[in-house]
């Protein structure tokens, strides 16, 4: 087992790597940029080595300083968390070739899935159903015009290099086509440096249901069932939930074995999430994360498995315990995102936090790195933290989730906290009864004056 682990990642992504070290008596080492000297991670590690000034590019992504931090401290395994470099196959490289682990899946499937056009005809020949769409990136205009003549209008023109719901746009008609695809190709060469772009049918009612896999470096590839990520807004998950209320167990399992058989003949190993849109009892992959899931607790959750925990034994050579068979699932989670933004307008509002009181109480879990008298940099991400709560079944989690909500007290920035206080008292999403679009149509209803 490692010794010391660095940790490259700031908020609560790395406390939540902080904890589970701790738990299995590794040391830790936090890094940070100039901006976070005084932040929650630096202080719970055992070391900390400040690797350059506040923009990432400069600090949580420079390469260089973060072997150099390693080899000051000893270190001999880097675990990413998600974001900054955690799907950057370079990087996984250099860990590599500099005698440290990497605790992550190989360089090789990280660089398969990053490339999105790549990923879905490799899923597809290991027999993933996926959307139907373009093969490969789509060209000139006219080939494109063809190709969504094919598959049949609304589609979605969708960045290669895509991510985080950038490089996206809709293209209800021929005649919307061509300005969908000039705005996908600026958005995507602007955020990626890259503007190849692929067509995919447009899915009108679909759901967001990713699964959670687990793979050791035996063979042995585990599913931890599924997560419902339906309400988002601008492609961007807001609650996420686990099980889905729109699954049932034959589904679970039958889509489970798809994914695990998949995964098992491409090699795979270590933490994944295989995300599929479903609409009509049919599941469409379209991408596949390589790295640990911001909404992995609410599988943690209903599994009892600490999934960081099996990162770290994954990539020091342990095998998984048990088989699919083990794996069971306990009740219902829900995740809040509790973003630093105004609730309504999602306007961002970095600054100084004046009260933070984290609810408590069976079945609550609150994973964030802030606290009173923190104040929120305005460089990186608006996550202040995560409300994940447990239940005996879906309404139990619901009540505990409401009240939760009201324990909740994060002063002196605008949050995300009313939007979910709303939220919960919908009749759509008490029924479970809502897809991608329902946040979108809500929030757009609720600015009209009409909820
Ligand atoms: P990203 O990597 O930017 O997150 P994804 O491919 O994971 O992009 O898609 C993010 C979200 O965009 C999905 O959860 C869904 O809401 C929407 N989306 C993507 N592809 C389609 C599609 N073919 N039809 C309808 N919505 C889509």
């Amino acid at each position: 087992m490692f010794e010391k682990v660095l940790i490259a990642n700031r908020g609560e992504i790395a406390l939540r790597v902080n904890r589970a070290c701790k738990e299995m008596g590794i040391a830790t080492v936090a890094i940070h940029s100039t901006a976070d000297a005084e932040a929650m991670h630096v202080r719970l590690a055992d070391e900390s080595v400040c690797v350059g000034p506040p923009p990432a590019a400069q600090s949580y992504l420079n390469i260089p300083a973060i072997i150099t931090a390693c080899e000051l401290t000893g270190a001999d395994a880097i675990h990413p968390g998600y974001g900054f470099l955690s799907e950057n196959a370079r990087f996984a490289e250099i860990v590599q070739e500099h005698d440290l682990t990497f605790i992550g899946p190989n360089p090789e499937h990280i660089r398969l899935m990053g490339d999105k056009i790549a990923a879905k005809a490799a899923v597809k020949r290991l027999g993933i159903p996926t959307v139907p769409g373009s093969d490969g990136a789509v060209g000139s205009d006219e080939e494109a015009s063809e190709i969504a003549k094919e598959i049949g209008f609304p589609v979605i023109v969708k960045a290669a290099a895509g991510g985080g719901g950038r490089g996206m746009k809709v293209a209800r008609s021929a005649g919307e086509l061509s300005m969908a695809l000039s705005t996908a190709r600026a958005e995507a060469k602007a955020a990626f440096g890259n503007d190849e772009v692929y067509l995919e049918k447009y899915l009108e009612r679909p759901r967001h249901i990713e699964i959670q896999v687990i793979a050791d470096s035996h063979g042995k590839v585990l599913h931890l069932g599924e997560r419902d990520c339906s309400l988002q807004r601008r492609h961007q998950k807001v609650w996420e939930e686990a099980p889905s209320p729109a699954l049932n167990p034959g589904e679970r399992v039958r889509i489970g074995k798809i994914v695990t058989d998949a995964l098992t003949e491409l090699g795979y190993l270590g933490v994944g999430t295989v995300e599929f849109l479903y609409e009509n009892g049919e599941f469409y992959f379209i991408e596949m994360n390589t790295r640990l899931q911001v909404e992995h607790p609410v599988t943690e959750l209903i599994t009892g498995i600490d999934l960081v925990r099996e990162q770290i034994r994954i990539a020091a050579g342990a095998p998984l315990d048990g088989g699919q068979d083990d794996v069971t699932f306990a009740g219902h989670a829900i995740e809040c995102r509790i973003n630093a933004e105004h609730p309504f307008t999602f306007q961002p509002s970095p600054g100084k936090i004046t009260d933070f009181h984290a609810p408590g109480g069976l079945g609550v879990r609150m994973d964030s790195a802030a606290f009173a008298g923190y104040r929120i940099p305005p460089y990186y991400d608006s996550l202040v933290g995560k409300l994940i709560v447990h239940g005996r079944n879906r309404n139990e989690c619901l009540m505990r989730l409401r009240r939760a909500l009201y324990e909740l007290v994060v002063g002196g920035i605008d949050t995300t906290i009313p939007l979910f206080q709303e939220l919960i008292k919908q009749p759509d999403i008490i029924d479970g009864d809502y897809n991608i679009h329902w946040l979108e149509h809500y929030l757009a209803r609720r600015s009209l004056g009409q909820s």
